[in-house]
């Protein structure tokens, strides 16, 4: 293992077609560099099936499963019913990517606040955590989720842009944030004020790859192995060593998605 660290990155996206011409490399390699688990995250019906594929195959492999508000107003019932059965497979640990994007509004707001809705319901019905995606809409989520207090999944906000007064209040619901390379970008330093404030009990780490390289990669494909430089990024802002970061991030996504703490050899 690379640097004597182990990590967990809790976002990716390993059925990207990105991946077609070298996958297996690409998962076989993990632990070389340093990463012992990963989360695969559908955002649709597709996906989703594509990355519990994945994870039925590679021991180091996890998958959610779930519809991104990307494909909200194409999904229908049948799709979410289909989900509802992926989610009850063995190494589906978590319902997502869900939730709310209002930089690109690809479908109507209200879609997304409805299948959001329907997904925190099935997530809680299924005692699953969920992968929350949330752009240029944190008020509204914060809305969303304060309205059904008491009747919410554990989760996490993955690949985190919003404020550290944002950060707070999802944490005071309970939920997880996940810092990403957007980390590294020179004018993230909102961002940066958001990752010094997490309490460390609530951290995590992620790629979001294929997308999102970190600097100095940054306009080039993403991998997984690469969650080594937001870890080492996150140590540097918070003033931590990586090793902390890397097991303390470890510790909190065996701890949301009920994995047990080390892998088998
Ligand atoms: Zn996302
Ligand atoms: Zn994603």
């Amino acid at each position: 293992m690379n640097a004597s660290v182990r990590l967990f990155d809790s976002h990716c996206h390993l059925d990207d077609e990105q991946f077609d011409g070298d996958r297996n490399t690409v998962i076989t390699g993990l632990r070389e560099a340093g990463v012992a688990r990963v989360l695969t995250c559908g955002s649709d019906l597709a996906s989703s099936r594509a990355s519990l594929d994945l994870a039925q195959v590679y021991e180091d492999v996890y998958a959610a499963a779930g519809i991104h508000p990307h494909e909200a107003a194409k999904a229908g019932p049948d799709d979410l019913n289909a989900i509802a059965s992926l989610l009850r497979q063995d190494k589906v640990v978590a319902l997502g990517e869900i939730g709310l994007d209002f930089y690109y509004d690809f479908s109507p707001r209200d879609v997304q606040q409805e299948l959001l809705n329907r997904q925190l319901d099935l997530a809680l019905e299924l005692s699953l955590p969920v992968v929350l995606h949330v752009r240029e809409a944190h008020g509204a989520m914060l809305d969303l989720l304060r309205a059904r207090a008491g009747s919410l999944p554990g989760g996490v906000l993955h690949c985190f842009s919003g404020s550290a007064e944002s950060a707070m209040e999802y944490q005071e619901l309970g939920f997880y944030i996940s810092f990403a390379g957007s980390l590294t970008f020179k004018n993230a330093s909102k961002l940066r004020l958001a990752a010094q404030a997490v309490r460390p009990e609530r951290l995590l780490v992620e790629t979001d790859s294929p997308y999102l390289a970190p600097v100095p990669y940054r306009g080039k494909r993403n991998d997984p192995g690469k969650v080594l430089d937001v870890a080492r990024a996150l140590a540097d802002i918070r003033g931590q060593t990586l090793e902390d970061i890397a097991a303390l991030t470890w510790d909190n996504a065996n701890a949301l998605f009920g994995l047990p703490g080390a892998p088998q050899a």
